[in-house]
């Protein structure tokens, strides 16, 4: 599990500008994702040799009301889970407008939690005014970044120390339980969607192995169980049991803290309610999942609730919804009636299995080079992208590296087709799959030579 640093700082000082830019030239999970733009608030940052996950706080805090209590507020909620949930903190603060109560406040909160921090003074919009409007920051002891997330002043430095920092942070250590758990299942989904009754109804058919409340560390309980031999865990249950609360309506979190779940697993089951209309929160989850390249079935519970003669548009409303991301397996099941049931394992091990695939580079570039003659990269401003070769990627997802000379002459439309015929060729129906180019000059050089 990467670590977590999260983005806090008063209203308008700049929090989502710098978390744009820590993003932006990394994947941020909300990349080209209509939609999903707008209420961006957990990405992941690549930098240098490491990774980690970022929040931005930075939407969800109000307007401070006059004559408030500063930090004490409950409209800095959002801000102290965020700063429970990550491992570091970046403060940010406005360098234009000075040093305020609040950041005051701010920096006490921070300092309380005992965590690594940086205090990002930011709009210092060119160097020569670093010293005089960093000056009176030192005040508050910590480290500071003088930054202009508008002008890019400083950004290097920044991202340069946040990934040092990153690397620095013990990774949270996986349970020392989750090697011989068998394939590890997370259960996503609203409250009364049925995840219980689910996990119920599947440990019902089977043999429960254990049914365990690890350490302090984490909130969870693993559950698990064999089942025609092989071994199955559902990790997180806690999170399943946990029923609607004040933190549900915090949207952002209960997305961030169903990718963390999901994190944990080989395989995620979001399970929907087949009664209800897809809700806003469910879409939302499902285009995250997506772009975290997480492994995941959709399960439609309390078909027994449907008339059968309302099943086709039952299948149309959900498939409707999983446009985005037509791999996705769906399975439509009652709990009560077990209708559907007996096709879960099976499907997941199914999804499992297509992420264990590896395909050797020879083979990889036969079928590729097949695939690109039948179809050339269309010219961009009468280039042709060059792709020299591929290789397949040690990640837990199929993912699929080109080489290529110049990543920017290929479009979207192009990368869709490479991964339609990846996922023809080699089977990988259901599981996430990624491409990702790289410019590689020395390659260039050699076909010049030669
Ligand atoms: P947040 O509320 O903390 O997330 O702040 P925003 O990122 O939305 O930024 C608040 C305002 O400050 C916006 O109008 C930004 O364009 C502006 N801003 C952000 N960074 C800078 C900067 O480095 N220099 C200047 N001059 N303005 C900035
Ligand atoms: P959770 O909050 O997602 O764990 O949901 P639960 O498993 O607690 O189920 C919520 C409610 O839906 C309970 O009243 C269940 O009895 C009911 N329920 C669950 N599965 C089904 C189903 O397949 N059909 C019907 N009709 N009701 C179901």
């Amino acid at each position: 599990m990467p670590a977590t640093i999260a983005l806090i700082g008063r209203p308008n000082v700049g929090k989502s500008t710098l978390f744009n830019r820590l993003l932006r030239s990394n994947r941020s999970i909300v990349h080209d994702r209509p939609g999903v733009t707008r209420d961006r608030v957990y990405g992941e940052v690549r930098e240098e040799d490491v990774r980690y996950a970022l929040i931005d706080t930075g939407g969800m805090v109000l307007e401070a009301e006059p004559g408030g209590e500063g930090f004490e507020q409950p409209i800095f909620e959002q801000a102290r889970e965020a700063v429970t949930e990550a491992q570091a903190i970046l403060l940010v603060v406005d360098g234009r407008e000075g040093l305020s109560p609040l950041d005051r406040d701010a920096a006490t909160f921070v300092r309380q939690s005992n965590k690594p921090a940086l205090l990002v003074v930011n709009k210092i919009d060119g160097a020569e005014q670093e010293g005089l409007l960093t000056a009176e920051f030192h005040a508050l002891g910590f480290e500071i970044m003088p930054v202009s997330g508008a002008h890019g002043f400083g950004l290097d430095s920044l991202r340069r120390r946040v990934a040092e920092m990153a690397r620095e942070l013990e990774p949270e250590e996986p349970g020392e339980d989750d090697a011989d758990r068998g394939l590890r299942l997370a259960l996503l989904g609203r409250p009364n969607a049925g995840k219980s009754s689910l996990i119920n109804a599947v440990i019902r058919q089977n043999r429960l192995i254990v049914s365990d409340v690890p350490g302090t560390t984490r909130d969870a309980v693993d559950v698990s169980f064999e089942a025609g031999g092989r071994l199955y865990t559902f990790v997180d249950t806690a999170g399943v049991r946990r029923k609607a609360n004040i933190e549900d309506s915090l949207e952002r979190f209960t997305v961030m803290r169903s990718l963390k779940t999901s994190k944990r697993a080989d395989v995620t089951i979001l399970v929907l309610d087949g009664a209800e209309p897809l809700s806003r929160q469910d879409k939302r989850l499902i285009a995250f999942l997506d772009a975290e390249k997480t492994p995941f079935c959709v399960v439609v519970n309390k078909i027994d609730l449907i008339g059968r003669e309302n099943m086709p548009a039952l299948r149309k409303h959900f498939e409707d919804a999983l446009r985005q991301a037509p791999h996705v397996p769906v399975l439509y099941v009652s709990t009560v009636t077990r209708a559907g049931l007996g096709g879960l394992l099976p499907l997941v091990e199914r999804i499992k299995k297509e992420c264990a695939l590896r395909v050797g580079t020879g083979q990889l570039n036969r079928a590729v080079r097949e695939a690109i003659d039948r179809h050339q990269p269309p010219m961009v401003h009468r280039r042709r992208a060059k792709f020299y070769y591929l290789t397949q990627a040690d990640e837990p997802v199929p993912t699929f590296v080109f080489f290529v000379n110049n990543a920017d002459l290929i479009k979207p439309a192009y990368t869709r087709y490479l991964e339609n015929s990846l996922r023809k060729t080699f089977g990988i129906r259901m599981a996430p799959l990624e491409v990702v180019y790289r410019a590689s000059h020395e390659k260039k050089d050699e076909d010049r030579k030669g």
